[in-house]
């Protein structure tokens, strides 16, 4: 059972290249904005709150996600393994992380880590806000996210570097290529 942290900016790939590994190697998949935006969907009281936040592009307060991705981890089936995918976002989160999975008896195994330039980033954002429909998908906010990413999530990778889990991978170019390079760091572990 491997704990497995998929990071990266906003639009560098996690979504699609979490469906991959759960396609290879039966992983359950937790993506925090996938269960925001079904909350926001089902017109709930948590998706009323979360709205407020996506669509200014900022992060949703750590206490209140700390509490939907527990209750989330705990849901799941847990066979092969879990792959967080947006989770975490900020270093109070990280240490939630830390402490939710040492109270179940494990641990993160490893986080894998998308790196592509923030022009290309854009450029992805806003080709996919033509499709997405997602109201955070547009040139303003995908500014906001951008900035709170660099602000608040990417001092996470000196986090994760230090505690020796972090396995940083090019994130542009085919996606085979880029699927190959994160699970010749999972087949490692
Ligand atoms: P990607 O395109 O790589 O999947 P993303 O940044 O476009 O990433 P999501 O992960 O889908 O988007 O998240 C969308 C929004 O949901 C975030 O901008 C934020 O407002 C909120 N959100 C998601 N996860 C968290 C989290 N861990 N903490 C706080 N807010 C979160
Ligand atoms: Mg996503």
């Amino acid at each position: 059972m491997k704990n497995i942290v998929i990071f990266g900016a906003p639009g560098s790939g996690k979504g699609t290249q979490s469906d991959m590994l759960v396609a290879r190697y039966g992983f359950d998949h937790i993506s925090t904005g996938d269960v925001l935006r079904a909350e926001i969907k089902n017109g709930t009281e948590l998706g009323r709150t979360a709205k407020a936040y996506i669509d200014k592009g900022q992060l949703i307060p750590d206490d209140l996600m700390i509490d939907i991705l527990a209750a989330t981890y705990d849901a799941l089936p847990k066979t092969a393994g879990v792959i967080f995918d947006g989770f975490p976002r900020t270093i109070p989160q990280a240490e939630a992380l830390e402490r939710m999975l040492a109270e179940r008896g494990t641990q993160v195994h490893a986080m894998l880590e998308l790196q592509v330039p923030d022009e290309m980033l854009i450029e992805r954002l806003i080709n996919r806000g033509k499709t997405s429909g997602r109201a955070d998908d547009n040139a303003e906010t995908i500014a906001k996210r951008l900035e709170v990413y660099n602000a608040q999530t990417a001092p996470l990778i000196a986090w994760y570097d230090k505690a020796g889990l972090r396995n940083a991978v090019t994130g542009h170019g085919a996606l085979e290529d880029i699927n190959a390079a994160l699970r010749a760091v999972i087949d490692n572990l």
